[in-house]
């Protein structure tokens, strides 16, 4: 029987542990074979890639990532779909009827851009995916508060929103919110609103997080969705 494995990472274990042992993943309840891992390039683009059984292993020992991606989708049982994170949103997809699961990496360009819809897109066009059945799953990312641009950026992302029929739902002066965003987006793409699940976190303000504004490190939460066989 199949089932839809998600883990929504915090700092351990970290991105930067894994790269340099690249050995299995010990996640609660499941060990996830570095040899079946996903990694794409996540070059704040909006590219959602289809994965084939070859991706298995992208992004460890020579394998390169997935190139320019920031997500991808995959039917695929024993493919485990990595996204890593500090104050970006990881979003994961599941669809249990269809099988089908995807991951994508919306950043500040990406969520702009409307990275989600293109995932569920994808998930509709290459495995016949209904969004009624589709539950995102949001991780945790930077808040509103702790999300301050320049005036520039601000006024770039809230006409591209407006553009898009989006409310960019900020009070504050050059503060982005990104999880208001997302989550209007998922609607759009015609997702039902209580299959919408959030991790109400800032990785900001909560120390198990890392985060680039705060650390100005190189580390990154892992954001893991697979189909098991069980
Ligand atoms: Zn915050």
């Amino acid at each position: 029987m199949k089932k839809i494995f998600i883990h929504l990472g915090t700092d351990s274990p970290d991105y930067r542990g894994l790269m340099h042992a690249q050995q299995d993943l010990e996640l609660p309840g499941q060990t996830v074979p570095a040899a079946n891992l996903v990694i794409c390039e996540q070059t704040h683009s909006s590219l959602v890639h289809i994965c084939r059984e070859g991706d298995s292993g992208a992004g460890l020992g020579a394998h390169p990532q997935i190139p320019v991606a920031d997500g991808f989708s995959t039917n695929i049982p024993g493919q485990f779909l990595l996204i890593r994170t500090a104050d970006c949103y990881p979003v994961l997809f599941s669809d249990a009827e269809a099988m089908v699961v995807a991951a994508v990496h919306s950043g500040r360009e990406g969520t702009r851009q409307n990275i989600v819809e293109q995932a569920v897109n994808a998930m509709m066009r290459n495995y016949g995916c209904d969004p009624a059945n589709i539950v995102a799953h949001i991780g945790a990312g930077i808040c509103e508060d702790h999300y301050e641009v320049s005036e520039e950026i601000w006024r770039e992302f809230n006409q591209t929103l407006e553009q898009q029929g989006f409310c960019p739902c900020t009070k504050k002066f050059r503060h982005l919110n990104i999880r208001t965003t997302i989550f209007q987006q998922l609607i759009r793409a015609g997702l039902k609103f209580i299959n919408i699940e959030n991790i109400h976190a800032c990785t900001f303000e909560n120390p198990n997080y890392f985060s680039y504004r705060r650390d100005k490190g190189n580390n990154r939460q892992i954001n893991i969705i697979g189909i098991i066989n069980e």
